[in-house]
């Protein structure tokens, strides 16, 4: 519906067929380009005479910009310039996105020409697009923009380069730089958007953390696993995380460095966590208030592994169901609550007990579901520390756990601690 409206908006200002734009829309929408970006493309692509009408736009500090502004004239020095490919209606293009600062403040920008830009270039765009993402202001660099460097550079406040540690980094950071150590990785077949291609997916790691990453076209001292330099990597969201994207523009060397992985997740409180919208390495503490249906003994589709009730799957309908044992627990810290999801592994220690003796546990009862009583006389009301893989959707939060262990805390150690947070 909301992609109705966007053409329809654009079709009344470009004065041209709503169906025609809408389909465009669709198809950019479609290759993930943020709807601005689209509206932008199609405003160029048909021909937009609208917003040239006010003569030279004028010079602006770029800590004065805001969404408002048409178009406007700026100075600074770029902080970060990465290249990457975005589909457009078939065809590959080649944008450059990062950060532009001058003594005022810094911007997003995305540049739909290839000016050259490199970090540490001091230029002057003329006529650049605002465009508001997120509620914040961005450049867009394209046809109508003049571009010229500058000789005498300007003197910013930020880093140029885009170096950063993997537990800084968020969703649409582009341009990055981090040297990590590949924790995992593993060579798989996906269907791309030119048939089927391979690519490498796994973990990285720094001092500061680990995330997952994809590398869209294999890089050999990747596979080859080690300490790594990347250069130009942007951030996207998968599965509800920030994940690290390695294409075909980021540049990848071995180095000879030891970096020490943290080993310690991130730890939060559940209300935190929960509100960072997806983090991949987290740990919190609560306690289990309840264990959720769709616990204990399962039984999952042998064609799509999902779960099935009464031997039916969603998608595949009467099927043989496979057994499987998992637990769906919530926890609570006072501050929010997620769902806290155990996979077989972690569900045989808190039951204490294997598949086949839940199975015979249930065959004795004849009812699958006193593996769940079991398991929620031993964990509801009782605290636990968990670490693992916060996903934040629709339906609430999910954390896929990697350790679920009772929290040794001392009781009333905990007790004076809150105590002392309260005073401060
Ligand atoms: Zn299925």
């Amino acid at each position: 519906m909301e992609l109705d409206n966007h053409a329809e908006d654009l079709a009344s200002d470009l004065g041209v067929d709503k169906e025609e734009v809408k389909a465009d829309l669709q198809n950019l929408v479609e290759y993930s380009v943020p709807i601005d970006e689209a509206k932008q493309s199609l405003r160029r692509k048909y021909g937009d005479g609208s917003s040239g009408g006010g003569g030279a736009p004028s010079s602006k500090d770029i800590g004065d910009i805001t969404p408002e502004d048409g178009n406007v004239t700026v100075t600074g020095v770029v902080l970060t310039a990465g290249k990457r490919s975005i589909r457009y209606q078939g065809d590959d293009l080649e944008i450059v996105e990062g950060r532009l600062a001058d003594e005022t403040g810094v911007i997003d920008y995305t540049s739909w020409e290839d000016f050259g830009l490199s970090p540490g270039d001091t230029i002057t765009a003329g006529n650049a697009g605002v465009r508001e993402w997120d509620g914040e202001p961005e450049l867009n660099l394209g046809e109508s923009t003049s571009l010229s460097f500058e000789d005498q550079s300007l003197d910013v406040a930020y880093e140029i380069g885009g170096e950063a540690q993997l537990a800084d980094l968020q969703t649409g950071d582009r341009a990055v730089t981090v040297e990590v150590t590949v924790v995992d990785c593993e060579r798989r077949t996906i269907d791309g958007r030119d048939g089927e291609t391979e690519i490498l997916s796994g973990v990285f790691g720094d001092e500061s953390g680990r995330l997952p990453f994809t590398n869209w076209d294999p890089a050999p001292a990747i596979e080859d696993g080690g300490t790594i330099r990347i250069e130009n990597a942007f951030v996207q969201e998968f599965r509800g995380v920030p994940e690290v994207n390695v294409s075909e523009f980021s540049v990848v060397s071995a180095i000879d460095r030891e970096i020490d992985v943290g080993a310690d997740a991130t730890t939060m409180d559940v209300g935190e966590a929960v509100h960072t919208g997806g983090i991949y390495d987290v740990e919190v503490n609560g306690n289990v208030i309840a264990v959720r249906d769709g616990s204990g003994l399962i039984q999952r589709c042998p064609e799509c592994y999902r779960v099935i009730q009464k031997g039916q799957c969603r998608t595949h309908g009467s099927v043989d169901g496979v057994d499987d044992l998992r637990v769906k627990a919530i926890l609570d810290d006072g501050t929010g609550a997620v769902t806290v999801v155990l996979d077989d592994e972690l569900t045989q220690q808190v039951y204490d007990g294997t598949l086949e003796d839940a199975l015979e546990q249930a065959r004795e009862a004849m009812d699958q579901e006193v593996v769940a009583d079991t398991i929620r006389e031993r964990i509801v009301g009782r605290e636990y520390r968990v670490r693992g893989h916060l996903s934040v959707d629709e339906y609430g939060a999910n954390l896929d756990a990697e350790d679920f262990e009772e929290s040794g805390d001392d009781p009333e150690a905990r007790a004076s601690a809150f105590l002392t947070e309260v005073d401060a």
